[in-house]
């Protein structure tokens, strides 16, 4: 496995690069707007505060740790994607990066619509009001009860993933008397992850039907076939946290000489095409990710020069950020246990939570940075690592960041831009009780996910 392939960049592995943090921060007080959500400061005492509560009160309410979510930040996002792209694209937010009811909400009034990848990610979907015509249903190995289900409900869309599921999708919409919406996705030899992307003649991964060796062209070919499918596009989705366009542009080019190659054989122009998400946030202030309208005008002029240059005409755009929207609206709050010094190496800190509820670091050793919280401080910087209270070295927060060093066993610290896959990723290791989402906006606080209970565990476990 190449370590630069995973989802974190190429910046995440190992080995971090030669003297990356000798330097400490110029304040270490400072919140960098890159990394916080929209309405996070710090008060006159010099709490920091998200939608105009302060931590201090939030934890006191909610305990820790505890995820925060600034509702504002997150619609100001939602809309931001929406407005780029306009009324003759659609913006579906990747659920897995994070759903709740609430969240669910907030996109329908927003005007976004939703991707899901399990029934558990659509049950929610429908539980939160989401028309079922707005929601895409992804997957390599849906159920036979999901794609029931999904196509029960009337979802906008499901995105085949290999030559069984053609089949299955459209053996299920036959035998309820329904044609269903779909779309094939296809692997086009890129992956790209942060700030380059590679080009392969073959996809060695589990998603998708390759373009290569006439896979892609063998598969829509059976798709029109079938009276229980309604064929509307080709997917692709290359990878995750890009901030460089250049893959985006290469499966662009694929993609529509795929559907170039199916005018031409079938005569049919595919309405649609879905470029998937993946574009990037900053985890720490060296992240410097692009804005939706500069992402929306790059991926709309990619896609209308392709469909000249293949005299076609340019199919309706869809994109699918997940990340990008949900990822800098939240902050892990933690309260520091134990502080442990380790001369000439450095100070090891211990929260309340850990790879439990973020486990990005630890999966695809990915950067945070963290702030003390519930107080300012003058003192000197130290180099610390965040970590966990799990039975794990591996359980690491933050591997490298520098903190006052008069950080004292009951402050408060927070991790920004853990809005997305880190609850969603949470596991209950060493039976941990995954913690609550609280939505704050406007000097209000909601829980919308509460936090697990030594019930809900001992409820499974039936003895
Ligand atoms: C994960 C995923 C996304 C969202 O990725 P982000 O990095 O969160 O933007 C979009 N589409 C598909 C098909 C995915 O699997």
């Amino acid at each position: 496995m190449s370590r630069s392939a995973h989802p974190a960049g190429p910046r995440h592995a190992d080995v971090l690069p030669e003297g990356h943090y000798s330097a400490p921060p110029t304040d270490l007080n400072a919140l960098d707007p890159k990394v916080w959500a929209q309405t996070v400061t710090r008060d006159a005492h010099g709490v920091v505060t998200v939608g105009g509560i302060d931590v201090k009160t939030l934890a006191e309410r909610f305990g820790t740790p505890a995820y925060f979510i600034d509702e504002a930040d997150f619609r100001t996002r939602a809309r931001a994607w929406r407005t780029a792209f306009g009324p003759d694209a659609d913006v579906f937010y990747a659920g897995k990066a994070f759903l709740s009811r609430a969240v669910v909400r907030w996109l329908y009034e927003e005007g976004l619509n939703l991707d899901v990848c399990s029934g558990g990610e659509l049950s929610t979907a429908l539980a939160g009001g989401m028309p079922a015509d707005r929601i895409a249903f992804h997957g390599n190995n849906k159920s036979v009860e999901e794609i029931t289900k999904a196509v029960e409900a009337g979802v906008g869309r499901i995105v085949l993933d290999s030559f069984q599921e053609i089949v299955r999708v459209a053996h299920i919409a036959s035998s309820m008397g329904k044609r269903q919406r779909v779309q094939i996705r296809v692997t086009v030899g890129v992956e790209a992850h942060t700030h380059e992307f590679i080009a392969t003649a073959h996809e060695d991964q589990k998603f998708g039907i390759p373009l290569a060796d006439g896979q892609a062209a063998e598969a829509v070919r059976r798709a029109l076939q079938l009276d229980g499918l309604e064929l509307i596009g080709i997917h692709s989705h290359i990878g995750s946290q890009i901030f460089d366009m250049s893959g985006f542009e290469v499966a662009a080019h694929r993609v529509v000489g795929l559907l170039r190659d199916i005018r031409d054989e079938h005569g049919v122009e595919l309405p649609e095409i879905d470029l998937g998400g993946g574009l990037g946030i900053a985890y720490t202030s060296d992240d410097d990710p692009r804005e939706p309208h500069e992402i929306a005008k790059a991926l709309t002029e990619i896609v209308s020069r392709e469909c000249e240059g293949a005299r076609l005409r340019t199919p309706r755009i869809s994109v699918e950020p997940g990340r990008a929207i949900v990822g800098p609206t939240a902050f892990t709050l933690y309260e520091v246990g134990t502080i442990k010094p380790l001369q000439g190496l450095r100070t090891y800190v211990s929260v309340d939570g850990g790879m439990s509820d973020n486990i990005r670091t630890a999966l695809y050793d990915a950067e945070y940075s963290v702030c003390l919280a519930s107080r300012t401080s003058d003192a000197e910087p130290m180099l610390v690592r965040i970590v966990g209270k799990h039975c794990e070295s591996g359980d690491i927060v933050v591997r490298d960041a520098f903190l006052p060093a008069d950080l004292a066993p009951g402050d408060l610290i927070a991790v920004p831009a853990t809005g997305a896959y880190c609850r969603s990723m949470a596991s209950n290791y060493n039976h941990a009780l995954r913690p609550p989402v609280v939505a704050v906006a406007d000097g209000d606080a909601r829980v919308i996910v509460r936090r697990e209970t030594e019930d809900d565990l001992l409820r499974l476990d039936v003895g």
